[in-house]
């Protein structure tokens, strides 16, 4: 911490997870033997280069791009690209390490990476969208591969950005292959990609209340966000029985009582790219909160009653006390889609309660593990259909889930699903670093 102080997001991931790991330390010294604490948190390699471009306006723009390939011993770096302003190598950083163990939970041979850059894509033309994912891919493709290093969407990276990176990287290397994923149906995409982030959190909730012999139907539910996660999450929750109630973006929340209009939503969101305020255009009942009017010690979005609770933007906006707000109100659930949105003082009430908790490292691992599906579909060049991608999602999540379960109650913390997942990401790379050697 006191030679780069800069990484405080990094710190927040590590510690959760060399936190939960105490237990097995106690348990072993095998690990410690073979310094893989201090092997998993450096990184194998980083990347940070320019990404220079040219606005409508003819102005050059220099951004900031990164990559940052953390561990590859269970397969190929596997991580999203994240565009969005507040995007610094800490983040970045904290993004990858996280990976690592959501990749190794999915069973599926897959090493951990991240990147992206700190570019506002938000009020730019398609034209200046283009020419910058042509100016970033221009760089980064002489490190990515099939089979070495494959990245994906995240924030502000969707179908769009993915086709123009996807366009060059084919045009610089003359090469049609594998070598993104999130890609168009057209083109080697797969079915249910798009929605598998955010019908594993719903999948992954439901196993938790099933596991407490409940289930998700008739549930009223908070979501912040309303980007590829948060649809996602809210159309599988209304198949579910259950009913979305608040939704949030990057400026504001959005109340609606008698459920959220999704159809509405995807209109706003994914087409026009819109504001969640223009909603109450149609529905002048709903309540809208700017962001200005946000409580000061957290988000106007989990302040509402309501029995699940889904944070699907960011990391870190979900706060202690949202938490204990969220707690009083009857909230008996929290299934995390985005990246640590929950602070560490948020998740100690959540474990504290002995709620359902499940962390966004196993809850959200439905996106990534989809994506290494469309993988498998390139390299044997084969389409799978979209229920035969569910199927295999659902059980993906129930498997995460029970890994997860067990290896709680193995380490007498049963239900402590933050503790399980953590450990058992853990000892599966930690296994395979160790049978590969000191590399
Ligand atoms: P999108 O860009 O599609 O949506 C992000 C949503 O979060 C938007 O509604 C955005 O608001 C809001 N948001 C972003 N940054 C902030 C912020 N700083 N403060 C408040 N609101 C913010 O991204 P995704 O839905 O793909 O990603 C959401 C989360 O899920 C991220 O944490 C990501 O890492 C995680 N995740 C995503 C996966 C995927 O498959 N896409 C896989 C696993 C995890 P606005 O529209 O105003 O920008």
């Amino acid at each position: 911490k006191q030679t780069s102080p800069a990484q405080c997001e990094f710190y927040q991931a590590v510690e959760e997870v060399l936190d939960s790991l105490e237990p097995v330390f106690a348990q072993t010294s095998h690990y410690q033997q073979q310094a893989i604490i201090q092997r998993m948190v450096e990184p194998e390699r980083q990347l940070m280069f320019r990404v220079p471009w040219v606005d409508d306006e003819g102005n050059i723009q220099v951004n900031k791009g990164y990559r940052i390939e953390f561990n590859s011993a269970l397969g190929p770096y596997k991580g999203g690209l994240r565009f969005h302003p507040s995007v610094n190598a800490s983040i970045i950083k904290f993004l990858g390490f996280e990976q690592i163990f959501k990749n190794a939970l999915t069973g599926l041979p897959i090493g951990g990476g991240k990147g992206g850059a700190n570019f506002d894509p938000k009020g730019r033309s398609d034209g200046e969208i283009m020419r910058f994912c042509q100016s970033f891919m221009t760089e980064l493709y002489r490190h990515i591969g099939p089979t070495t290093d494959v990245p994906a969407g995240d924030i502000g990276v969707g179908a769009r950005e993915i086709g123009y990176m996807f366009g060059q990287y084919k045009r610089l290397t003359g090469r049609y292959e594998g070598v993104l994923t999130g890609k168009s149906l057209l083109w080697g995409g797969s079915l249910a990609r798009k929605e598998a982030t955010g019908y594993g959190a719903v999948y992954f909730a439901n196993y938790m209340l099933e596991d407490r012999d409940d289930s998700l139907s008739g549930k009223r539910c908070l979501i912040s966000g309303s980007g590829n996660v948060a649809i996602y999450a809210m159309e599988k929750l209304y198949q579910l029985g259950a009913t979305p109630i608040a939704c949030s973006d990057s400026k504001g929340t959005l109340y609606d009582e008698s459920g959220i209009d999704l159809k509405l939503i995807k209109q706003l969101k994914e087409h026009s790219r819109g504001c969640l305020s223009d909603y109450l255009d149609t529905h002048p009942h709903a309540k809208y909160t700017p962001r200005d009017e946000y409580p000061q010690d957290g988000h106007a979005v989990w302040r509402y009653s309501a029995d699940a609770a889904f944070p699907c933007a960011t990391q870190n906006e979900l706060t202690q006390a949202d938490a204990k707000a969220l707690l009083e109100n009857g909230c008996t659930l929290v299934s995390e889609g985005a990246n640590m949105p929950s602070t560490k003082e948020a998740i100690d009430c959540f474990i504290e309660a002995k709620i359902a908790y499940g962390p966004g490292k196993a809850a959200n691992a439905g996106g990534v593990a989809t994506s290494q599906l469309e993988m498998a579909q390139n390299a044997s060049m084969q389409s799978w259909t979209f229920e035969q991608v569910d199927e295999k999602l659902k059980q993906i999540m129930k498997d995460i889930f029970t890994t997860a379960n067990d290896t709680a109650k193995e380490f007498n913390q049963p239900g402590n699903l933050l503790l399980g997942a953590n450990i058992a990401g853990f000892r599966r790379v930690a296994d395979a670093m160790i049978e590969q050697g000191v590399v």
